[in-house]
Formats: C-alpha cells, sequence, structure tokens
C-alpha cells in the first residue's frame, strides 16, 4: 500500500449493483476491481495485492462465506480486510462471517455514504497496523544491529527481555540469562545497586522524567564493566507504569582510560589498588607501592609553549614511562608488575606489585628518572623534563586505597619542597610539612587578593666612588600574622602554583613607580637605575615583553633606568628562545643582567653571543673570600671574564669593609650587600637617599654607616 490510490476487490454476482456500486466508488478515487463469482476473486487476490475486498454474502456456487473462509487462510483480517454485503434480515450469517474473520459488513440496500465510511475505517486500521509493523520491524532490525542491549520489562508478569547483545556485553550466550530482574540486578556492582533501584522507582513514580543511570555490572569474566543504561516507562490511561523499556551502553573504555593518553585513569587505578590491598588482606608477605609522579614546571611548557605542545608531551611522557616499566618487568630477576595511570593535569600514577622488597620501589624509581632525562622533541623544541616522585610502600597493610595515594602524593610534595628532581619515600612526619606547605598554597591565594606583597629595596653601590646608583627591588610578604615572610619561602611555590605572573608584574609596576618618584625627588646626573628579579616562568612566558612595556609606558619610566635579572639556569633551559627574547626586552632599551652568576651553569659562547650587559657575582663567592683564596680567586676571575666580554660586574653579598676594598681592588665597579645596606622598605630608602651628601665628599665608608644604622 505504498500508493495513495487504495485498490477494492468488489465481489458480487448481481451485475446492476456491482457496476452501481463501483463506479460511485471510483469516483471517489478508488481504483476498484469486480469479481463476478467466488473463484474469479480467489484467482484475483493470489496474483494481486488488494486493500479492502467487499463481498457479498449471497452468490451462486461459492457463497461469499466460502470465499472468506479461503481467503483468511492466505490473509490476515489486517492484510486485507473483508467488508461483507448482506440483507438486513442475515444476522446468524453476520455473526457466521465474523466468526470466519470478517472485519465488517454494510446492510443491503447499500448507503453509499455508510459503506464509503466502513472502507475508510478498514483502510485507515490496515494502515496502522501496517505501520505498527514496520516500526516493530525496524525496532528490531535496530536491536540486533546495535551495539547497545536492550531491555524491556513487563512490570505486570515481572518478567524482563534481555536482548542478545544485552547478554554478549556481559559474557553470556543467548539461553544462559533467564528473564527474572534479579538476572539484572544481582549483577549490578553492590555500590551501586541501591542507586540504580532508586532511580528506576523515581522514574516509574514520575519524579524523573527517565531513567539514567551509570553503573558497573559483573561480567561472565569476573570483571566489573561500566555500562549506561537509559529507559522509559509506558503507562496506561490513569499513568500507572506497566511496562519500563531501555538500553545498555558499554562505557568502560571512557570510564577507565584517560582519552589523552589512553592510559588508564584514576578510577581504574583505584579498582586496581583496592584490589591489591585486599589480597595483601590474605597474603601478608605481598609487597607493592604506589609511586606518584608529578613534572616539574610542567605549567612552564602550557604557558610558554602552549597547550598543544603541553599534551603531545604528555603523550610522549606517557609512552617513555610505559616503555621503560616494561623494560624493568623484562630485565627485573624478579617480576615487577604494574600498573601506569594518569590521574590527571601532569600526575601520573604507578602500582608495583610482587616486589621482592621496598627497595624496589626505589630502583624502579630512580630508573624512571633515568630514562627521563633524555630531552623530549616536540613540535620543533627540544624539552627537558625532570619529574619530582613520591613512593608509598604497602607497610602497615591498613591503609584504604585513598590514604595509600595520599601517601605517596604527600612524598611528592616533599620531593618538590625539597628541590624537585627527585625521590622521596613516604613517611609520616612528611605529612606535617606537606600540611604546613598546603597552607602556604591557601594563603599565598589570599595574599594575592589582598595585596600583601611589597617591594623593599636594596642599594646598588658604585665602590669607586661610594655613591648610590641603583636600586634591587627585592619582594616581600607582609603577612598578616607571621610578619615579613622572604622571597626564597615563597617564591618557589607561587612559581609552582602559577602565583608568580600576577606577583611578579606588580613588583615589576611598582618597581618602576617608586624608582621614579626617587628620580624626580633626589634628581642626579645619572639617574638612579632598578633591578627587577625576573621567575623561570616568567621569563619563558610569551607575554613578558608587552607586560614590561605596559609597565614602562603606565609609569613613565625611561627605559633605560629598568634592568631585569635573569639567571643562568633561565637561559640554558631553552638557550634558543631565550636568545630571541632578551633580544626583543633588548629592543625595549632597557638593560639585562645574570643574577647568581657562578652558581648555575652557563657556556662562555652563549654569554658572549647574547645582549647582556652585566654579571651580578654571586654573594657565595663573596661572602669569607678574605680567608678563602679560592673564592677570590673565582671573583677575581668572573670579574677579568665579564670585563673581557665588555660587561660590568656587581658583586653581591658584600658583608665587610675588607670585602668591598678587595673587589674594588679587583676592577669590580658595584657593590650590593649588607655592608652597604640592608634591604628596606621605600620610606627607608627615602632617607638613605636623603642623607646622602654630595657626590664630592662620598665614601663608602659614609654609606656603610647608613647601612649599619638602617639595616636590620
Ligand atoms: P637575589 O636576587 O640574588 O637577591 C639577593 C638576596 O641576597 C636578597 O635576598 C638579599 O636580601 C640578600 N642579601 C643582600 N645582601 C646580603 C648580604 O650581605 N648577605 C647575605 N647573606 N644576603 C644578602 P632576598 O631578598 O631574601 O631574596 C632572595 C631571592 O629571592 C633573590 O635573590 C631573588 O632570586 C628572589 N627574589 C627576590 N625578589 C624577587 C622578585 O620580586 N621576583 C622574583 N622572581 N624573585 C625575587
Ligand atoms: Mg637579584
Ligand atoms: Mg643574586
Amino acid at each position: 500500500m505504498t500508493t495513495t490510490t487504495a485498490r477494492l476487490l468488489l465481489v458480487d454476482d448481481n451485475e446492476y449493483s456491482c457496476d452501481f456500486l463501483s463506479r460511485r466508488l471510483q469516483r471517489q478515487g478508488y481504483e476498484v476491481t469486480i469479481a463476478a463469482d467466488g473463484r474469479v476473486a480467489l484467482d484475483l487476490i493470489n496474483r494481486e495485492p488488494f486493500d479492502v475486498m467487499l463481498l457479498d454474502i449471497e452468490m451462486p456456487f461459492f457463497s461469499g462465506l466460502d470465499l472468506l473462509q479461503q481467503t483468511r487462510q492466505r490473509y490476515k483480517p489486517s492484510e486485507l480486510p473483508v467488508i461483507m454485503i448482506t440483507a438486513q434480515h442475515e444476522s446468524s450469517v453476520v455473526v457466521q462471517a465474523f466468526d470466519l474473520g470478517a472485519s465488517d459488513y454494510v446492510t443491503k440496500p447499500i448507503d453509499f455514504s455508510v459503506v464509503t465510511a466502513r472502507i475508510r475505517t478498514q483502510l485507515a486500521l490496515k494502515r496502522a497496523e501496517e505501520g505498527r509493523r514496520e516500526s516493530e520491524e525496524r525496532y528490531m532490525l535496530a536491536v540486533a544491529g546495535s551495539k547497545d542491549g536492550i531491555w524491556d520489562w513487563n512490570l505486570q508478569t515481572g518478567e524482563i527481555f534481555f536482548s542478545d547483545r544485552w547478554k554478549s556485553m556481559l559474557g553470556y550466550e543467548e539461553n544462559e540469562v533467564g528473564s527474572a530482574p534479579d538476572e539484572w540486578f544481582n549483577r549490578i556492582h553492590p555500590e551501586d545497586r541501591t542507586h540504580v533501584q532508586a532511580a528506576i522507582a523515581a522514574h516509574l513514580q514520575g519524579l524523573d522524567p527517565h531513567f539514567e543511570s551509570e553503573h558497573r555490572v559483573h561480567h561472565r569474566d569476573g570483571s566489573y564493566r561500566w555500562v549506561l543504561s537509559r529507559a522509559l516507562a509506558v503507562r496506561d490511561s490513569e499513568g500507572k507504569p506497566c511496562r519500563i523499556a531501555g538500553s545498555q551502553t558499554d562505557i568502560t573504555t571512557a570510564k577507565v582510560t584517560d582519552p589523552l593518553t589512553g592510559l588508564p585513569n584514576r578510577a581504574l587505578f583505584m579498582d586496581r589498588l583496592s584490589w591489591l590491598l585486599e589480597r595483601a588482606k590474605r597474603h601478608k608477605e605481598l609487597v607493592f607501592a604506589v609511586l606518584f609522579l608529578d613534572i616539574d614546571r610542567f605549567k612552564v611548557v602550557n604557558d610558554s609553549l602552549g597547550h598543544l605542545v603541553g599534551d603531545q608531551l604528555l603523550i610522549a611522557f606517557a609512552q617513555r614511562l610505559q616503555n621503560c616499566l616494561r623494560a624493568t618487568d623484562a630485565v627485573s630477576r624478579f617480576h615487577v608488575g604494574h600498573t601506569l595511570a594518569r590521574l590527571g593535569g601532569d600526575e601520573f600514577t604507578i602500582v608495583l606489585d610482587e616486589l621482592s622488597d621496598h627497595a624496589g620501589a626505589v630502583r624502579v624509581a630512580e630508573r624512571l628518572t633515568r630514562a627521563l632525562r633524555e630531552p623530549f622533541y616536540i613540535g620543533g623544541n627540544e624539552l627537558h623534563v625532570r619529574v619530582s616522585i613520591g613512593v608509598a610502600l604497602n607497610s602497615t597493610g591498613s591503609e584504604t586505597s585513598e590514604e595509600l595515594l595520599a601517601n605517596a602524593d604527600t612524598a611528592m610534595y616533599c620531593a618538590k619542597a625539597h628541590g624537585r628532581g627527585r625521590i622521596e619515600v613516604f613517611g609520616p612526619e612528611m605529612r606535617a610539612s606537606a600540611m604546613a606547605r598546603m597552607q602556604l598554597e591557601t594563603e599565598l591565594r589570599r595574599a594575592l587578593e589582598h595585596g600583601e606583597f611589597q617591594n623593599w629595596y636594596q642599594l646598588i653601590v658604585c665602590l669607586e666612588t661610594g655613591q648610590i646608583c641603583g636600586l634591587e627591588a627585592l619582594v616581600r610578604w607582609n603577612h598578616p600574622t607571621r610578619g615579613l615572610v622572604h622571597p626564597k619561602e615563597f617564591i618557589p611555590v607561587a612559581e609552582e602554583l602559577g602565583l608568580i605572573g600576577p606577583i611578579g608584574i606588580s613588583v615589576l609596576r611598582d618597581a618602576c613607580r617608586d624608582i621614579l618618584c626617587l628620580q624626580q625627588i633626589y634628581p642626579s646626573e645619572k639617574p638612579l637605575t632598578v633591578s627587577v628579579n625576573l621567575s623561570c616562568s616568567q621569563f619563558a612566558h610569551p607575554e613578558l615583553v608587552q607586560q614590561v612595556e605596559r609597565a614602562l609606558a603606565e609609569t613613565g619610566l625611561l627605559p633605560s633606568c629598568l634592568k631585569l635579572e635573569i639567571t643562568e639556569s633561565m637561559v640554558m633551559a631553552d638557550p634558543e628562545s631565550a636568545r630571541t627574547m632578551l633580544h626583543k626586552l633588548k629592543a625595549l632599551g632597557i638593560k639585562l643582567e645574570v643574577d647568581d652568576f657562578g652558581t648555575g651553569y652557563s657556556s662562555l659562547s652563549y654569554l658572549r653571543s647574547y645582549p647582556v650587559d652585566a654579571l651580578k657575582i654571586d654573594g657565595s663567592f663573596v661572602s669569607g673570600m678574605e680567608q678563602d683564596t679560592q673564592k677570590a680567586e673565582i671573583t677575581r676571575t668572573i670579574v677579568g671574564l665579564a670585563h673581557n666580554l665588555g660587561l660590568e660586574v656587581i658583586a653581591e653579598g658584600i658583608e665587610t669593609e675588607a670585602q668591598s676594598a678587595s673587589l674594588k681592588l679587583m676592577g669590580c665597579e658595584y657593590g650590593q650587600g649588607y655592608y652597604l645596606s640592608k634591604p628596606v622598605d621605600a620610606a627607608a630608602i627615602r632617607d638613605l637617599l636623603a642623607a646622602q651628601p654630595p657626590t664630592s665628599q662620598r665614601s663608602s665608608l659614609d654609606i656603610s654607616h647608613r647601612g649599619a644604622v638602617l639595616g636590620n
């Protein structure tokens, strides 16, 4: 019945009434075929499809009832509805006709409007039935072809139909699962069962518009699979649910693997850990360990090279770990089983089981550290990665999986706090220090919001004339209860947390503003300069140049009065990018200095080719140089080296007059240190500058007096 024109078969031996009816029906748009007797009709329906048969009961030779009977052997009423045409008095025949499968009847003399109404009804019923059958077929095809399992729960009989796919998803054959609700509910993970049942109940009670649940179901192989189950209830006319049917999708892969690296994710890792702990309760000799790995300064990579490179690094990192662990499994005398997972971000965890002893865990950690020392080549960048590793051992056997992971995390935290790139094994004493550090994190965020950071300044003095020529800005944290906190205590943490950016910007802006103000109050031939320290991630930040430019523009300080201090390690981390960055900064007209020179590692050839203006000799060479000839020699060498490269030299950490004097003799241009002045706040710096005598009378001794008075 694909065409809109319905095909009617009119079976009547009365030529006159037949003709009359067929003409009128044709005028209504029906296609009418006439059969003058039952045999012809039977022949026709065997050959051609008809939508409705109009059948006169009273016919010679082959009665209408006979034809009806034969028709029904071949077609169901829904396939070929038959409307009987009878005389009014033949009610018993009508009953008989219905028994034989007649669909309806009309009486003679035929009322045309009645017969067309009945034809329309039969056609509508037939179409509805066909539609239903089609959609059922479509549904069955969908069920058979779908990757999802289907379930259909008849709430009246209590039986559930489970599709084959539903069963195979859990490892069962078609005939291995019955139709009782327990077949389902008993397989749901005990921790999830109540919530699944509650969700179904909520939907059946009409509290939820649909049922949807993610839960674990027991597989025949003993594992649990994660499934997503969705369903809708069918309600009767009173709104009472009589049936609930829906789907079940296996979401195990999405649930247990990390989409970026393809490694197991946190959920799977915790599952595995719980399972090992359970086993360890039974087998006391079982030795296993959790390793918690965190990439040091991963944020710097993300911030400076972008998330794409960051992601690629994580993938390559995961692969390197995996390869190294496999190799370890293969070569170790004792089998080492492992599960490597990505917890999120740059955090990875490994559980090592079947270890021969606890020292084995540290050996594996050391091997990983070594393997990770090789650089990664990503998107044209050479990346050197270091990791901090925390190790927690299952020593007491009383821990939960969460606790064990937290212990490994704490140990990792301590590894970071103790200078990164290290391995630490968890001990209970670590908890207190980890707590303290966590508190520090919270407070740092608050400090930033409340503007608790403040610039202090230390004098930089010309050793030859004793004249103050510049200041170094040294940040202080004015903590509401702890008082002044020194940068060594919070800069590394701030850097790790990604808070150094905003701190650095405010230090820079304040420094420019303060120095401009001092220049205006104490004008001199050579205007005062200010040196500002940069942190690693600030230096790697793509917007550093704009930030510096903005600070200068906003305050109006001359670029030549601003000096930025970088360290050798910042430059050597990525020499080529550093060169580009230094040139861009230099193009702003500012000065560049290498801080803590001598403590890091740098190459002379690089140094020569970089646009730096000065070296700052680290205080560790200056302190004790009177007694230690080696220190003095190193200092002298650095001064010579700097001059050969056309650079100026500043000596840090000058604490005595003797140091100051010998540095002056070595030709070191500038000095900085407690002997000259301790770092002080902006107000105290004004006093120092105000007390500075006219140039002609200046001597370093004068300043040392002031330093001694003001330095605290
Ligand atoms: P730095 O840049 O090498 O600064 C010199 C440090 O030596 C300062 O410590 C200073 O107070 C100290 N010092 C100065 N003279 C003497 C002396 O005669 N004897 C001794 N023993 N020490 C002396 P401070 O202020 O605690 O800063 C420590 C480090 O923190 C700085 O070392 C610098 O690397 C970093 N820092 C300070 N302020 C900032 C900042 O605003 N941003 C960044 N990123 N780092 C900063
Ligand atoms: Mg410095
Ligand atoms: Mg320094």
